[in-house]
């Protein structure tokens, strides 16, 4: 079997170089090709020796995940589904603002923490990516909006590791994968615009802060463990004392000055004042061990199996008005994307349900789905 090359960081490549009797030097050149150019076939390559082409034609491929469909958003956010093989299927959203292009990007087929307000956790867990998947879904977006954009310069400025499943649960593949996005022969994303969110792996965030030290987003969604484990049973483990230990920890390598603390706001539930009343007096109390955070608040977006509702807007913004209050930054997240479901795992899941139920993609293949732009490819790569 011949190797995917969208499956090593540049030191990888150049390792693989090596093994075929050529200089490293040769895979900066072919990292470039790959990344910057998002070329497959080896015979474009035309500043590569005829000689190597040959060995590359015959040892190795790039390869990227077959598009199962691309839905397009009326508010311009794009969410493609990715086959990955044996049923399962992944989710890239692009996110385009003003001012930044956001890829928030899958790292596990399904996800083992089981968030109860999550799509992605009720669909359960199948598999890690590799490296190649995770990286796949960038260079295909970014070359695919490019063409698509008829941009030149780069569109994707930001990547966030927050779709389907837990990133420091397939450490080993993600890793190699965060290198590649920030290497400057690959996509040169800066530290601070590459993001790893996490439920609270707390030995993953110690490791994470020494290999490779990116933005971090932690799934909060509760400020105390005994409705956290309710809600993000991974507390259980690593309670949230714990957790905020490690922030701190990290904060010492991260790129940013601050954790961002992510916050669904579910009715009734976590929304409450005196939920913010107790946000409030835990982040004092591990300000005092170094730690600076920044709040964002998420409108949940409902799924039938969750039972849960969405806090309605007045909630939201009398919980960001205590926060705040207390001088923690706070941002309450726009929603995007509604049209098409981009809140992680939906449409995954309307997709297949882990029965190997397909109806939807079924209505989607033919067009079928109201309103909603779908566009179905056909085995397409890139
Ligand atoms: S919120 Fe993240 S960690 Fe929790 S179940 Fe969903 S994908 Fe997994």
């Amino acid at each position: 079997m011949t190797a995917n090359l969208l499956d090593f960081d540049l030191e990888g490549l150049a390792a693989f170089c090596e093994r075929l009797g050529e200089k490293r030097f040769r895979a900066t050149q072919l990292f470039r090709w790959i990344h910057q150019k998002g070329a497959s076939d080896f015979e474009q390559m035309t500043d590569l020796a005829k000689s190597l082409r040959e060995k590359l034609g015959a040892s190795a491929h790039v390869q990227g995940l077959k598009v199962v469909s691309r839905h397009d958003s009326a508010d311009g956010t794009v969410k493609w589904l990715f086959d990955v093989g044996a049923g399962d299927v992944i989710e890239t959203v692009f996110i385009p603002e003003a001012d930044r292009g956001t890829l928030c990007i899958s790292s596990q087929a399904g996800c083992a923490v089981g968030c109860r307000f999550c799509s992605t956790g009720h669909q359960g867990f199948s598999r890690n990516l590799t490296t190649g998947e995770i990286v796949s879904q960038l260079w295909f977006a970014e070359h695919f909006l490019r063409q698509h954009l008829g941009r030149q310069e780069r569109v994707i400025s930001n990547v966030v590791m927050m779709g389907m499943g837990e990133p420091l649960q397939n450490y080993s593949q993600l890793v190699p994968a965060l290198k590649v996005m920030l290497d400057d022969h690959g996509y040169g994303l800066s530290r601070r615009r590459v993001t790893v969110s996490t439920s609270g792996v707390v030995p993953m965030i110690d490791r994470l802060a020494k290999d490779c030290p990116v933005a971090l987003a932690v799934s909060l969604h509760a400020p105390q463990d005994a409705l956290r484990d309710n809600l993000v049973p991974l507390n259980k483990k690593y309670p949230i004392a714990e957790l905020l230990e490690a922030c701190a920890r990290y904060q010492t390598a991260a790129p940013r000055d601050f954790i961002t603390f992510e916050y669904c706001m579910l009715d009734g539930v976590n929304d409450q004042p005196e939920h913010a009343a107790q946000l409030v007096s835990l982040m004092k109390t591990h300000a005092i061990k170094g730690l600076s955070c920044k709040f964002n608040l998420i409108p949940f977006n409902p799924f039938p199996a969750s039972g849960l509702k969405r806090s309605d807007m007045p909630q939201v913004s009398a919980f960001a008005k205590i926060l705040m209050d207390a001088g923690i930054v706070t941002t309450v997240r726009k929603t995007r994307g509604d049209d098409i479901d981009a809140a992680c795992g939906q449409l995954a899941g309307d997709v297949q349900d882990r029965t190997g139920v397909d109806q939807r993609m079924a209505a989607q293949r033919q067009g079928m789905l109201g309103g909603i732009k779908v566009v179905v490819a056909k085995g397409t790569n890139v």
